[in-house]
Parts: structure tokens; sequence; C-alpha cells
């Protein structure tokens, strides 16, 4: 993991850094606000560590603009603090938890490790994958491999319909009521047209179809392996 230590005092900083890079962690240090603030927009960090008072600026004052900016990577503040009141002002500002000093190096790494799975989940809730394509529900985003496919907001409604009933069929009846909102007559070919944008668009060129035709009864999106239910 790429990891960033905002934190003036230098006892800390050595104590931290040893400790994450016996991990096989990378570690970028800041010893003050403007280079951690340069330092978070020139890089993508896993995690940061963040020390309350910093010589120019306070460290909350930081957490909250980051946030202020979608940054989403997870915070652990660092500090002396530990009054209750100190710990809601810390999470209120945007911080993920608090550690409070001094702390054992096995709990920062458990609250670090409680941390991840909390984000894996959130990730995962977000997105749909069938083989190698991902839609990220969050972000808007196909992926295919490690092309982005850009889509309009109904081709993502479509896709994402689909593959929310990954292995079922699913009727033009029911593709029109869920993503046009109404139901089509029966004789239009809108849905043909838009499953046939998309397919071309999925496809890549060259890549192995993901939506199938159910003659008679509709689509189905699949693992190339998987039995049609
Ligand atoms: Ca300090």
């Amino acid at each position: 993991m790429k990891i960033l230590i905002v934190e003036d005092e230098r006892r800390v900083v050595n104590f931290l850094q040893k400790g994450l890079k016996n991990e096989d962690n990378q570690v970028d240090i800041a010893e003050d606000a403007a280079t951690a603030e340069k330092l978070v927009c020139e890089n993508d960090y896993n995690f940061i560590l963040l020390d309350w008072m910093l010589p120019d600026k306070s460290g909350l004052e930081l957490c909250r603009g980051w946030r202020a900016e979608n940054i989403t990577v997870p915070i652990i503040v660092l500090t002396a603090r530990d009054a209750t009141k100190d710990i809601v002002t810390a999470l209120d500002s945007g911080a993920d938890d608090y550690i409070v000093k001094p702390f054992s190096f096995s709990e920062l790494l458990a609250r670090m490790r409680a941390l991840q799975r909390r984000a894996a989940e959130n990730n995962n809730n977000n997105e749909l994958t069938i083989e190698d394509l991902t839609l990220n529900i969050h972000r808007r985003e196909a992926v295919r491999g490690d092309t982005i496919i850009y889509l309009s907001t109904r081709e993502f409604a479509l896709l994402e319909f689909l593959m929310q009933n990954k292995g079922n069929v699913i009727s033009k009846a029911k593709i029109s009521e869920h993503v046009w909102g109404f139901a089509f007559e029966t004789r239009t070919n809108l849905i043909e047209v838009y499953i046939n944008h998309l397919r071309n668009k999925l496809n890549c060129g060259s890549k192995t179809p993901l939506i199938h035709t159910v003659k008679g009864a509709g689509y189905v999106m699949k693992n190339f392996e998987t039995e049609i239910k």
C-alpha cells in the first residue's frame, strides 16, 4: 500500500515509518500541512495517517478540505487528545478513525485492516461484474479489460438492469418498463437498437459477446460457462 504520514513529531514519524515499511508499504512523509496538500494532489494514497496538531494548519482542517474535494482515501487521525468531544470533532471532520497517542503499532495495523475491509465492502456494493466487464454504479463507469466504455444514460441503465439480473432471461417488456419507465408497443424495435449499440460497445472490436438473445423470450447476460436459467 501507498501510505502518507502527516506528522511533525520526528519520533512518531520514525516509529510509524519503520513499522509500515516492515509491512512492505511505500511511505511518504509530510511534516507540515502545505507539504501534505501538495503530496495528496500529486499521488493516489491508500491511507493517510494524520496528526491533529501541525505547525501550519490543523490536521482536521486538512481533512475537511480533502473531503470537500471528494478525496475519499481512508484517514486515521493521530492525536494526544482523548476527550469524547475531540473524537467527535475528528470524525465529523471526515476522518474514518482516530487513535490516541501513545498507541501500539499492532493496534494501528488492526484499525487499518478494519478500514480496508469496510472500503472493500463498499466497493463491492458499487460494482457489478461479468467476466472482464465491470460496471461501477457509483462512478457511472463501465470498463472491459483495460478499456473504458462510454455509455449514454439510457445505455448505462440498460446495462445495469441486465447485469443486476445476470444469468436470467429478461423480456423486452420488462426492459422497457424498467429502463424507459413504460411498456412499448411490441412492434417497436427500439430495445433491439439499444441492445445492438451496447453489444458493439461492449465487444470493443473482437471480444466475446456477453449479451445473448434468447429467441422469443428476451435477452440474457451471462458468464461464458453459465447455463441459461
Ligand atoms: Ca503534532
